[in-house]
């Protein structure tokens, strides 16, 4: 397996209006290619600053980022980024959305649109090119937000509490799909969550955080003995509720 991601000695302090806060300190960990790894811990423990540092939207305090061997400062064009809010442009039908994307990127020409297309048609959006977000239910437009991502053809997907503004039965669906196309394009996935089931049913390995600073406390790999594993089925496995009682016990009152 080649290692996509590496994540060395990272630590970030931000500038706070009295003090210096001191948010995620000496992290380490690397992903494989095709890997999905999942980061809990407590509210407030660096989470989201550890994503931002890694997007290259937020600058480290100290240590280096790896993606497929190379250091990167900054954004990276091989990382694409999604949020709790899907930011879909209500004003845009959902073609122009799925392109725009690539349109800020100066990257649209005939061949991505063409790729973009093929993905909206894969998965079974393309009849909606033409609608607005708002004709849309949340799992269709997270489908879009993700497509939107995908058709900039990034390496690694990181995603921070993207489904946590869904409803429960929404967000089992969408966590479904979402698993699926990431699986079907192979993109390697780094997600945040708050959710010690969703951190479960999607990962390979999760991660926990201590409280802040964030410092890595455990690495847990999620095994089930399934063959097509998917995050619905694997609920159902008894080996699930031994995951999720050891990661409710780590993240309890001590962080
Ligand atoms: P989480 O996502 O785990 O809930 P965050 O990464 O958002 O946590 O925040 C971790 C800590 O860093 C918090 O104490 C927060 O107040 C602080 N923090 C986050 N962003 C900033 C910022 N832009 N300026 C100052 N402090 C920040
Ligand atoms: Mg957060």
């Amino acid at each position: 397996m080649n290692k996509i991601l590496e994540v060395k000695n990272i630590s970030k302090i931000y500038q706070g209006k009295e003090s210096e806060i001191l948010s995620i300190h000496n992290i380490n960990f690397d992903i494989e290619e095709g890997e999905f790894v999942s980061i809990i811990g407590p509210s407030g423990c660096g989470k989201s600053t550890l994503l931002s540092v890694i997007a290259g939207l937020e600058e480290k305090t100290t240590g280096k980022i790896y993606i497929e061997n190379e250091k990167v400062d900054g954004i990276s064009e091989k990382i694409g980024y999604m949020l709790q809010r899907d930011c879909l442009l209500e004003w845009k039908t959902i073609l122009d959305n799925t392109l725009f994307g690539l349109q800020i990127k100066n990257q649209l020409d005939k061949n991505t649109k063409a790729y973009a297309e093929s993905l909206l048609r894969k998965y079974d959006l393309y009849e909606f090119k033409n609608k607005y977000p708002s004709e849309l239910s949340g799992g269709m437009r997270q489908r879009v937000a993700l497509i939107r991502t995908l058709a900039t053809n990034p390496k690694i997907l990181l995603l921070d509490e993207a489904f946590s503004a869904l409803d429960y039965q929404t967000r089992i669906m969408v966590t479904h799909d979402i698993y699926d196309i990431l699986r079907k394009e192979n993109i390697t996935a780094l997600m945040v969550t708050h959710d010690i089931s969703e951190a479960i049913s999607m990962s390979d390995r999760v991660i926990v955080l201590t409280k802040r600073p964030g410092t890595i406390k455990n690495i847990h790999e999620i095994k089930f003995n399934l063959e097509n594993r998917n995050p619905i089925n694997c609920r159902e496995q008894t080996e699930f509720t031994g995951y999720f009682n050891t990661l409710w016990k780590e993240l309890g009152v001590d962080g």
